[in-house]
């Protein structure tokens, strides 16, 4: 039996490559290889980086998927299911919405592979694929097999997984609505082993909300730690409540801290059920800490929600300019399938595409539902130019020589590339169309 892994690119514009930075490890494709038994046959086309073969001799397609990716992990499916190859799709799209899927697919995979690749694929042997499978949230005591990178160029950050889900729940969350609101953290060891088996010394710890299990981060630090690993990971703002944890960080090689600020404004946090942020009242002096404390923050806002008007905009990128962040991301808001507020925008009839991820006129950068203070093309516009002002020259200059004084010469360096490049990425991104232009070089 052969099985073909397929990781599903968002779109590219006609003639030019796949977005750099979209071109992280696809961990979640080595965790599947390694659930499949050694006599199997395997192959795997990351989408984002080569071209598929459509073609090749195979018995079973897998391909997870991400709403962004849905357009275009359908069309795939279509290729394969017209040559009578089976295909099964899984993924956070899948498990949220099924019932879309399924009409694209011969097989869904509702919750995490884990408990239930082996009975697919024993299934699938005696003929017998069933429509649905639930799997549970939990881990496989394995390492993900990463063999499967080979040949092929990312970034060079190894992504380790240390838990899944959160414990927050906040209203557009597609994370918190996959696990419902649970925390599963990953057993440590299980962690240390992987750290031990990744290639690059940068990691990204692979988590949404590292400290929703503060006992479980505090132990993990103290593990890490003599591997001297540099690492990146995503937290809230209440970590710098206590002192003495971003003091374990930065010694367990913790450089930078992905925070969702989301809003400066206490009535859209309260209408996004962002609790965690209503509740930290010193913002300033946390974000003060955590730079004292060495570590670099990569901040993230929102825009588009009932309170916001155009002078937000400016308020948000005043408080991103003051604190030098390391980088920022400016999003608008999106309405994610199977997500609270996307059942809110449907009640209010505020949504204005028909699945948007699946509209031939959407595009990346489009807002998808109507704005209460503001039209959808406004809203695009304001949160596009507040990205182009945060990666203006005197903005990076400025911020540069902030992070010099925190992050360490790895971190520093980085900076530049990641932030010199910044604003024509910003650009870049603009417009992609989802699903298009993706049989062609080059990638
Ligand atoms: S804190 Fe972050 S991961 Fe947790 S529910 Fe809110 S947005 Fe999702």
């Amino acid at each position: 039996m052969k099985i073909t892994l397929i990781q599903p690119s968002i779109g590219k514009k006609k003639g030019e490559k796949y977005i750099g930075t979209w071109k992280m490890e696809p961990l979640t494709y080595a965790v599947i290889k390694s659930l499949i038994p050694e006599h199997i046959e395997t192959e795997f086309f990351d989408d984002r980086v080569e071209l598929i073969d459509y073609d090749t001799r195979t018995d079973l397609v897998l391909i997870s998927v991400e709403t962004y990716t849905a357009k275009r992990s359908y069309e795939i499916a279509a290729r394969f299911r017209a040559r009578g190859i089976k295909v099964v799709m899984g993924g956070y799209h899948v498990t949220l919405i099924p019932n879309e899927a399924e009409q694209f697919c011969d097989t869904v995979v509702i919750g995490n592979a884990e408990g239930v690749l082996n009975r697919i694929l024993a299934d699938l042997e005696m003929g017998n694929l069933k429509p649905r499978y639930e799997g549970r949230a939990q881990y496989a005591p394995i390492l993900p097999d990463r063999t499967i990178y080979s040949g092929k160029k990312y970034l060079p950050v190894s992504l380790t997984e240390t838990g899944r889900g959160c414990c927050h729940n906040c209203e557009f969350c597609a994370i918190t609505s996959y696990y419902r609101c649970n925390y599963h953290p990953r057993p440590i060891d299980d962690i240390c082993r992987d750290i031990e088996d990744s290639k690059h010394k940068l990691h990204f710890l692979v988590d949404d909300n590292l400290v929703a299990n503060k006992n479980h981060f505090a132990s993990l630090l103290e593990r890490i730690t003599p591997y001297k690993i540099k690492w990146g990971g995503q937290g809230t703002l209440s970590m710098a409540k206590d002192e003495k944890l971003l003091k374990t960080m930065k010694k367990s090689g913790c450089e930078l801290i992905l925070i969702g600020f989301e809003s400066l404004n206490d009535d859209n946090l309260s209408a996004m059920n962002k609790n965690v942020n209503i509740a930290v009242k010193e913002r300033d002096e946390y974000v003060k800490r955590i730079h004292d404390a060495g570590i670099g923050i990569y901040a993230t806002f929102v825009f588009g929600y009932d309170y916001d008007n155009e002078k937000t905009f400016e308020q948000t990128l005043e408080f991103a300019k003051k604190h030098k962040f390391y980088t920022a991301a400016f999003n608008h808001l999106l309405p994610f399938p199977g997500t609270e507020l996307y059942r809110r925008f449907e009640k209010e009839k505020r949504i204005i595409y028909d699945r948007w991820w699946l509209a031939d006129e959407y595009k990346y950068g489009d807002v998808a539902f109507k704005p209460r203070t503001m039209s959808p093309e406004k809203l695009s516009e304001l949160a596009f130019l507040a990205r182009k002002e945060f990666a203006s020259f005197h903005t990076v200059i400025n911020r540069g020589f902030a992070s010099m004084k925190r992050s360490s010469p790895l971190l520093w360096s980085m900076f530049w590339a990641m932030n010199l490049k910044l604003g024509e990425e910003v650009s870049e991104k603009m417009n992609v169309p989802l699903g298009r232009n993706l049989d062609e070089l080059p990638k």
